[in-house]
């Protein structure tokens, strides 16, 4: 969604609401007709003034109009703003700015847009905490490592972006709830308006390389550098090669630098993350990051044969 098609879906809504506010307006006239009368006067006291009639007389007529109006909505039993537009953004009145500044609605509206494609695509609609069970891992030390890992993950949706870690690593094999977990952060802080982009390493390494070679807008790779959080999943499985290593790691530099949160989901062991990756990956996420290890079976192969 462009910035202009985020402006004219707020016009819409604005023009459509003002349409519904007359057609109540209307309503109210043909059943308080004196409601009209006392809609016309207070309509010609602009005039009034530049017709250079006294100030304070008007002023003082416009208030006694206003309070028998309210009191004749009060006896007929309308709420005291019936006819008034109902805005969704009081800030802006969903004309989309405050004065000369872009109104925080749009803004979200934008970043809400960004994730939704992101997470679209990668099927992660209805990832959320309240769905997330650890009835899947064995009782015992499984279990209690995982209820860890769910309260480090809920407590650090909540508190965003107040962690004292760069980011978080989330390791563990296939199916042990890191997508999950990951998604149900983005989810909680999406609806909060907080700007996500949510993508596996592979896709971020494509369009990077797209933008390299002319075949994407530079927006594109900006708004990894841009977003509030930047979930990398599955860092490992994509095509690994020095360019996407370096890629990976001055992304990761420029996050830390810019004092923007990452999480990171990857199969792969801190050692073999050294060995693929290198050491100034590795220390970076070793001495930056918050890691969680994700333990038990795999979660997907259960669901699949109905356990
Ligand atoms: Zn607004």
């Amino acid at each position: 969604m462009t910035l202009n098609e985020a402006l004219r879906i707020k016009n819409d809504k604005r023009m459509a609401e003002m349409n519904e506010s007359d057609k109540r307006r209307a309503e109210l006239h043909a059943v308080v007709p004196r409601i009209k009368e006392i809609d016309l006067l207070l309509d010609n006291m602009p005039l009034r003034l530049l017709g250079g009639e006294n100030a304070e007389i008007i002023r003082a007529e416009d208030e006694n109009l206003r309070s028998e109006r309210a009191r004749l909505l009060e006896a007929t039993g309308f709420a005291p703003d019936y006819d008034m537009p109902k805005f969704d953004c009081p800030e802006c009145n969903d004309g989309g700015y405050c004065g000369l500044k872009l109104c925080q609605c749009i803004k979200n509206m934008l970043s809400a847009d960004n994730y939704q494609k992101s997470t679209l695509a990668g099927g992660l609609v209805g990832k959320t905490f309240d769905v997330f069970s650890l009835d899947y891992y064995t009782e015992g030390s499984e279990r209690q490592q995982m209820e860890i890992v769910l309260n480090v993950c809920k407590k650090y949706a909540e508190n965003f972006p107040k962690f004292d870690s760069a980011g978080m690593l989330f390791l563990g094999g296939t199916g042990l709830g890191k997508t999950h977990l990951s998604a149900a952060i983005a989810n909680s802080l999406s609806t909060r308006g907080i700007s996500v982009v949510y993508e596996s390493a592979q896709q971020i390494f494509d369009t990077v390389d797209a933008v390299r070679f002319n075949r994407m807008d530079i927006s594109e790779r900006k708004k990894y550098e841009t977003c509030s959080l930047l979930i990398i999943d599955d860092l490992g499985a994509e095509c690994i090669t020095q360019y996407s290593i370096s890629s990976i790691t001055s992304l990761i530099d420029l996050r830390i630098v810019n004092g923007k949160k990452t999480i990171i989901s990857s199969n792969l062991s801190l050692a073999n993350i050294k060995k693929t990756y290198g050491e100034r990956l590795f220390s970076r996420l070793l001495g930056e990051y918050h890691v969680l290890q994700f333990v038990g079976k795999d979660i997907r192969m259960m669901k699949n044969k109905g356990c």
